[in-house]
C-alpha cells in the first residue's frame, strides 16, 4: 500500500530525490566516494553550490542584487540572525504576531533590541489583522512577519504592504509552494525541512544593501556578510543537506517550476477544505481568507475519537496527521512532494471514518 506522509517537518520528499540521494551516498558523480565524504572545498562541491544558487535564481526569478545563502542552524537561528544583522543603529524593529512562530521569533529578537508588536491575532487566532490596524513605527529597522503559520494553519493571501522599511518574512513552511516577487522583500528565510529538503539547512535570500550592518556582538557564524562573501562556504557547509536541497530544486524544475506546483497546491488544499466544511464530524476554524494551503489544521467535533482516527489513518498508511502539541487536534501538511492522490485518499478515508462513527 502506498504510504502518504502528512508530517509537518521533517516532511515528505519526492521518491526520486530519495533514490538519487541513496545512490550518491555510496558513490557521488563517479568519484568513487560518498557525497558525505567529499570536501566542501572541492571543485565538484563548489559546482554543486553554484548550480543550486543558479537554479534557485531561475525558480524564483531572483535578481543578482539578492544574495542566496545556505546556512546551518535551522529556522530558529534566523530568529537571532535577522535582528543581529539588521537592527543596526536604529535598534528597533516591527513584528507582526499571527501565531506561535511569530511570537517565538519576536521573543528571540528582544535579546538584541527593541521589538515592537504592530498587531496581534491572539484574540482571534484564525484571522490576520488587516494592514490598516498595524501600528508600525517609522524608525523601525525592518518589519518581520511569518508568511505561513505552520502550527495554526494561517497563511498570508497577500504580501504585506510595507515599503518604507525592509520587509522580512519567515517562509519556512510555504517556500517554493507559490511564486512571489522577491523584490518586495528585504530578506526571506526558510528552514528546508518543510518544503525544500532535509532538516538543518536554511535558505536565506537577502538584498545586498542589508549586508555589513551586523551588531558588533554578532558571532561570526551568525554574520550574513561573512557567509555571503564566502558563498556559504565560510565553515564546513552542510554538504549532504545542501545536496538533497539541490535535488529538490531540480525536481521542481522537472515538475514545470514553482507556478505549476502552485496550481496543484491550490487544488489539493481547496478540495480538503471543501470536504471538511460540508462535514459534520470535521471542523476547521481558520477564516477562509487566511487558510493555509500547506498545513490544513482541523479537529473532530467529537474530539474523543481523535486517537481512533489517527490509529485508523495509520492502518491505511496515512501518516503524520497529529496536530501540534500546543494546539492539539489534527493537521494534514500538503507540501509540494505530497501527491494529489494522497489528498484524495485522505478524503476517502475521512468519509469512511465519518460514516462508521
Ligand atoms: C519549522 C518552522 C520554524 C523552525 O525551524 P527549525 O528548523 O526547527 O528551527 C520556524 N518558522 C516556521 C514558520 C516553521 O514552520
Amino acid at each position: 500500500m502506498t504510504v502518504y506522509n502528512f508530517n509537518p517537518g521533517p516532511a515528505t520528499l519526492p521518491s526520486v530525490v530519495l533514490e538519487q540521494a541513496q545512490a550518491a551516498l555510496v558513490d557521488w558523480q563517479n568519484l568513487g566516494i560518498s557525497i558525505l565524504e567529499v570536501s566542501h572545498r572541492s571543485p565538484e562541491f563548489k559546482a554543486l553550490a553554484d548550480a543550486s544558487v543558479q537554479d534557485l535564481r531561475e525558480l524564483l526569478a531572483i535578481p543578482q542584487s539578492y544574495k542566496i545563502l545556505f546556512l546551518p542552524g535551522g529556522g530558529r537561528s534566523q530568529f537571532a540572525m535577522v535582528p543581529l544583522n539588521l537592527l543596526g543603529k536604529k535598534n528597533r524593529a516591527d513584528y507582526l504576531d499571527t501565531g506561535i512562530w511569530s511570537r517565538i521569533a519576536g521573543a528571540e529578537g528582544t535579546r538584541y533590541g527593541h521589538i515592537h508588536w504592530v498587531a496581534s491575532n491572539k484574540e482571534q487566532p484564525g484571522v490576520i489583522p488587516p494592514p490598516e490596524s498595524w501600528n508600525t513605527h517609522p524608525e523601525a529597522a525592518y518589519f518581520h512577519y511569518v508568511d505561513n503559520e505552520t502550527i495554526e494553519g494561517v497563511e498570508f493571501p497577500y504580501i504585506p504592504p510595507i515599503t518604507s522599511v525592509p520587509l522580512v518574512a519567515d517562509m519556512s513552511s510555504n517556500f517554493l509552494s507559490r511564486t512571489f516577487p522577491i523584490t518586495s522583500f528585504g530578506l526571506i528565510y526558510a528552514a528546508a525541512q518543510k518544503n525544500a529538503g532535509p532538516a538543518g539547512i536554511t535558505v536565506v535570500i537577502l538584498h545586498e544593501s542589508l549586508l555589513g550592518k551586523a551588531l558588533p556582538m554578532t558571532p561570526s557564524m551568525f554574520n550574513y556578510t561573512l557567509h555571503a562573501h564566502a558563498h556559504s562556504l565560510y565553515n564546513t557547509a552542510l554538504t549532504f543537506n545542501w545536496f538533497v536541497t539541490h535535488l529538490v530544486f531540480k525536481w521542481i524544475q522537472q515538475q514545470g517550476g514553482v507556478a505549476a506546483l502552485e496550481k496543484i497546491n491550490q487544488r489539493k488544499s481547496a478540495k480538503l477544505y471543501a470536504y471538511i466544511d460540508q462535514s459534520s464530524l470535521y471542523e476547521n476554524s481558520v477564516d477562509p481568507r487566511y487558510r493555509s494551503r500547506m498545513n490544513v489544521v482541523f479537529h473532530l467535533t467529537a474530539p474523543q475519537l481523535e486517537p481512533k482516527f489517527l490509529h485508523a489513518a495509520s492502518d491505511e498508511r496515512l501518516l503524520g496527521l497529529k496536530g501540534h502539541t500546543l494546539v492539539g487536534g489534527l493537521r494534514a501538511s500538503l507540501y509540494n512532494a505530497l501527491p494529489e492522490a494522497g489528498v484524495d485518499k485522505l478524503i476517502e478515508f475521512m468519509k469512511e471514518f465519518e460514516r462508521v462513527n
